[in-house]
């Protein structure tokens, strides 16, 4: 597609965990030639910070200060290497640390803390200043990118959800069962609605798509429809 004479925009897709919506956010930034940044990456790795410093109990009591303290010497980078997208945490490759169960469970605490969500929103907010961007996560449309030209809101069934993820694993070789699985997507769905700094919520403006049904092939095709619409809407 040629994008080059299109106006650049900034989308933002939020919605639940497992949902799809990093799948379909990265398939439409390939597609329109967009950035795509994946926030949830950088929850992660600030969880895995933690978690190798020793600021995360066997308990799950995170050691506040010091994370907060640390903030500062937590540098967080994408590398695209042709298809794929690696998160770099000081400079290391950890895209399948990250994705660990035990990352999973302990990454919704971590991003509850004020101190983390303020440092990351300022650099997905940094990341974002030249527009040409997909960024998803829970809080891009509310919170990180208020004045998105698109905002999307991603849901599907916590069954559907839990076995997508299963099978995301399996494929990249962690073990996972299904009922793990499916406690943490529940259980981080509750805790990302109910904290207090940022909940997961529908911005008034997004659009919601439930893709409980859909393929990913109909997800695609139903995002970039939503943005061609929203270039038309622009060109006026
Ligand atoms: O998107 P993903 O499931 O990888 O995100 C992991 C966790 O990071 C979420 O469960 C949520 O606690 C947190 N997160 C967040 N705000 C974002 C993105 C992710 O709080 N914008």
């Amino acid at each position: 597609m040629n994008t080059t004479t299109q106006p650049l925009i900034t989308i933002a897709i939020d919605g639940y965990s497992s949902s799809g919506k990093s799948s379909m956010a990265r398939q439409l930034a390939k597609t329109i030639g967009y950035r795509y940044i994946d926030s949830g990456a950088m929850y992660r790795a600030v969880t895995l910070y933690a978690m190798q410093h020793n600021m995360i109990s066997d308990d799950l009591a995170i050691d506040e200060q010091s994370l907060i303290a640390a903030l500062p010497e937590i540098d967080i980078d994408f590398q695209v290497d042709g298809e794929r997208q690696y998160t770099l945490l000081n400079g290391v490759n950890v895209e399948s640390d990250i994705r660990s169960m035990a990352v999973s469970n302990r990454v919704s605490p971590v991003s509850a803390i004020p101190a983390v969500r303020h440092a990351l929103v300022k650099m997905q907010q940094q990341m974002g200043q030249q527009k040409g961007i997909v960024m998803d996560g829970r809080d891009i449309g509310t919170t990180v990118f208020p004045d998105a030209e698109m905002k999307i809101f991603v849901t599907a069934s916590p069954q559907t959800r839990a076995q997508r993820r299963v099978a995301e694993l399996i494929e990249k070789g962690i073990p996972a069962s299904y009922e793990e699985v499916l406690a943490n997507v529940v259980h981080r769905d509750h805790i990302d609605e109910t904290r207090a700094e940022s909940p997961l919520r529908r911005a008034d403006d997004a659009i919601t798509l439930d893709n409980s049904t859909m393929t990913v092939d109909e997800q695609n095709r139903w995002l970039l429809d939503r943005y061609e619409e929203c270039i038309a809407k622009s060109n006026r």
